[in-house]
This record gives structure tokens, sequence and C-alpha cells, in this order.
């Protein structure tokens, strides 16, 4: 069997803390054998569940339960698995893992069983994410959609144009290897026929990612505004719930406090922070840093502006940052006006009685990019969607280069960094640092 780490056997307990009918422990390496005879007397017929005690040292029996044993390459690592499936409370489960770590195996590290069936080559890296996903759905879309991300429907297109491009590559490299035909060669509209195609997929697939991100992980929208403008109320009654203390004195909401609520199964974390506004105040300065550094990664910055204010007009200038976020500005506590006239695109809205709710959510929902229904294939990430840009990028300057030089070399060029960026996707050139922070976001015994 060849495994990524073959002196190296893992362990930990599969199965949420807490008190459950039933506990997993799971074994992963070329110990797993050697374990399963020293705890049970034996090693199970591979994939033949056997019920039997898990024992001490000594013959004492810990619990008893089933153990099912896999040989690699044929289980989920790729590598020999044991499965030792006992009583699910926290004490017993304890008491045999111990066992299995004194028997030789250490505590995997958070994902590392699936770490290694990646390494392994049991699944690619989309795959890979996709379980973590499946395991952290908020909503049934999310959960559907990172199953089929796990049965392989991101990886299919991902591989489909990273197909496509080589093809394209070894064409174009072709040419450049046989100068007297060169000419000729790249004279050939084919060339531009598979660049159109290459370029409209990775547009397609990009489209398709950031419906899938959303679906996964979620936007993320930040409330900006002046104290007392009415965040915390707004977010309260976004998220129909009392999250963040709401009070009338200015910049009690020193840090950010943040909700998460679903619009047509897309989950929303919703960021209320502290009050824009220049500040002597230490905490209050930190909030506002904090404000900002939120808001950078956000998908959309709703400001609020007190609308019973003499003068609610709002000093952009002070929320300067945001110009890159989708951003929705709202006139809020209208209940409390009259008659106001409101710059275009602003929302007329009350925390206090719900007027503007509707439209609210509406426009929240056009301006995060989510058609209704939700339907995608699969669920993505933002690293996915990044690393589509940057073959988008790339293969659109291999376009621009050969229209204007029609030079081979510089479109070959631009297709090998293409190809790079596809490849990060599914994980065939990515740095072992990435790695190590997808994997690390995962559960302990995932
Ligand atoms: P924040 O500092 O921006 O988070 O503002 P808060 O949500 O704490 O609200 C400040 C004050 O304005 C509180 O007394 C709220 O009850 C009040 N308030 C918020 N929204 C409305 C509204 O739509 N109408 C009225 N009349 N009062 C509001």
């Amino acid at each position: 069997m060849s495994s990524a780490y073959p002196e190296d056997t893992i362990t930990a307990i599969a199965t949420a803390p807490g008190q459950a009918g039933i506990g997993v422990v799971r074994v992963s390496g070329p110990f797993s054998s050697q374990i399963a005879v020293a705890m049970l007397g034996f090693c199970p017929e591979p994939r033949v569940a056997t019920y039997s005690s898990f024992l001490t040292t000594s013959g004492e029996v810990l619990d008893q339960g089933l153990a099912l044993f896999f040989a690699g390459p044929r289980s989920f690592t790729g590598e020999d698995v044991l499965e030792l499936q006992g009583h699910g409370g926290p004490v017993v489960l304890d008491m045999v893992l111990s066992r299995v770590l004194e028997l030789g195996a250490r505590m995997a590290e958070p994902g590392e069983f699936t770490k290694r069936a990646f390494l392994n080559d049991k699944l690619d890296l989309t795959q890979a994410e996709a379980i973590s996903d499946l395991i952290s759905s908020s909503t049934r879309q999310a959960a559907s959609g990172a199953m089929r991300s796990l049965q392989g429907s991101f990886s299919v297109h991902v591989n489909d144009l990273i197909s496509n491009v080589t093809k394209l590559r070894v064409y174009v490299e072709a040419a450049i290897d046989f100068p007297e035909e060169e000419v000729n060669f790249l004279a050939d509209d084919s060339i531009n026929t598979q660049l159109r195609k290459i370029i409209g997929d990775i547009q397609h697939l990009i489209k398709e990612s950031n419906t899938g991100r959303l679906l996964s992980v979620g936007a993320s929208v930040v409330l900006l505004g002046k104290p007392n403008a009415g965040k915390s109320s707004l977010m309260n009654r976004l998220t129909a719930s009392e999250a963040s203390i709401v009070t009338s004195m200015p910049g009690t909401t020193r840090d950010t406090v943040e909700q998460q609520l679903h619009l047509d199964g897309i989950p929303l974390q919703i960021t209320d922070t502290a009050g824009i506004r220049d500040s002597v105040d230490e905490i209050e300065a930190e909030g506002v840093r904090r404000a900002l550094a939120a808001s950078d990664r956000a998908d959309l910055a709703i400001i609020v502006v007190d609308a019973s204010l003499p003068k609610p007009a709002l000093d952009l200038q002070e929320l300067s940052g945001l110009t890159d976020i989708p951003t929705i500005v709202v006139y809020n506590k209208m209940d409390l006006v009259d008659d106001l006239s409101l710059p275009p695109e602003a929302l007329a809205v009350s925390a206090i009685n719900g007027f503007g709710f509707d439209s609210l959510t509406a426009v929240i929902k056009q301006k995060i990019g989510v058609e209704t229904p939700v339907e995608s294939g699969f669920t993505s990430r933002r690293r996915h969607v990044t690393a589509l840009k940057e073959a988008l990028n790339a293969a659109m300057k291999g376009r621009e280069e050969f229209e204007s030089s029609h030079s081979g070399e510089l479109l070959a060029e631009e297709l090998r960094e293409c190809q790079i960026s596809l490849g990060q996707i599914s994980g065939e050139f990515t740095a072992d640092d990435l790695l190590g922070e997808i994997f690390s976001s995962f559960c302990i015994g995932k």
C-alpha cells in the first residue's frame, strides 16, 4: 500500500462530543491492524462488522461494540483504517481513545483523515472541502450543493476546463516548435475559437461558483453608520432576535456583533459594527477599526442614516475604504419623519415598526447577486472564485497578446498560467501552506 505517511498512525473520536447512542473512534495508518489485534484479540475481516470487546492490556473490558477494518487502499483515507463503534459516552470514548494512543497511534490533527484521503488521491481538493461544507451546512440547499460537490460536480467542470486549456497549449506549443509551419498554424482560426470557448466557460463557472459560495458560506453583510442611527435595531429586526443591546446611548455597540439569518436559503452573516466616527475613546476607536476591517471582507455594506436628525446627510468621506463593496443606504427612523426627500437609491425604513423591510430584504438579495430561486449545482469557496478569476485574466491576456502580436510564445505562457490557476482549485498545484490552512479549518476526527 502506498501512503503519504508510511510510518504514522493517527486516531481521533469521530463522533460529536456529548452523550449519544454510539460513539466512534477512528484509526488510520499502518498500525491499524496491530492495534485491532491488541485491543480485540484479532483483526476483523475487511469490511465485515464484527462484534467484540475492546480490551485493556490486562484483558479488562473497556467497552463492547462493533469493529470495522478497511484494508488500504480501499478505505476513506487510502490507508488501513480501523473503526471502533462503542457506546457514545464521553468518558468511555476517552478510555478507548487512550488505549489506542497507548498502542502507538497519535492524535489526529483537524481534518487529517481527509487530508490523507486527498494526499492518497481518494478525493481532490474541492471534494475534501465539500466534506467540511456538508458538515457545516446550515441550510438544506447548502447541504445538497455540498453533496453534489462531494460527488464531483464542481471538479468535473474544472477538469474539463483544464483539459481544454492543456489541449490548446499543446497545439500552440507545437506551432512554436515547428517554426516553418508556425504562420499557418497560428493564422488558423481554431485557436481563436478554442480561446473564446475557454473564456466563456470560465466566465460561466465563475458565476455558478459565486452562487455556490453564497450557498455554502453565505454572504457577509456589515452594518455601518453613526452611533444611534439604529444599526442594532435594524439588525435585531432583520434577525428577529436580541443579539445586540439596543439603547439610546451613542456608541454602546463597542465591538462587533455577528448574527446569522437565512434569506431564501442563503446564509447571511450580519455584522453590527461600532459607530463610524472620530473617537478619542480607545475602545471605541478599536471598534471603528474592526468595523472597517470587517467591511473589507464583506459582500455588502448597509449604511444606516438617522433620518430624524435635522441634517441626516451622510458624510461619505467618513466611510472611505468601502468603494469596492456593494452598498445600500438606508434612512432609518422614518416613523419620526413627515416629509423627507431621500437621495436616489436610498431606502426608507423604520426599525421600530418594520416599515420598508420588504424592500430592504429584496434589495439585499439583489445586491449580493442571489438569483431566486437559488439553484446551484454545487457549493464552492472564495478561493475557487479567486483562482477562476486569475485563470480568466490569464486567458484574456493571452488572447489580447495573441491578437496584437500573433506570438505563440506569449499565448502559451498565459495558457500555462491559466492551467496553474485552475490546478489550484482541484489541488493539482497547491502550496503546502494552503493545504494546511484548508484542513486546519476541519473538525478533529474528520
Ligand atoms: P445604533 O447605535 O446605530 O446601533 O442604534 P440603536 O439601534 O441602538 O438605536 C438608537 C436609538 O434609536 C434607540 O433608542 C432605538 O430605539 C432608536 N431607534 C432605532 N430605530 C428606530 C426607528 O426606526 N424609529 C425610532 N423612532 N427609533 C428608532
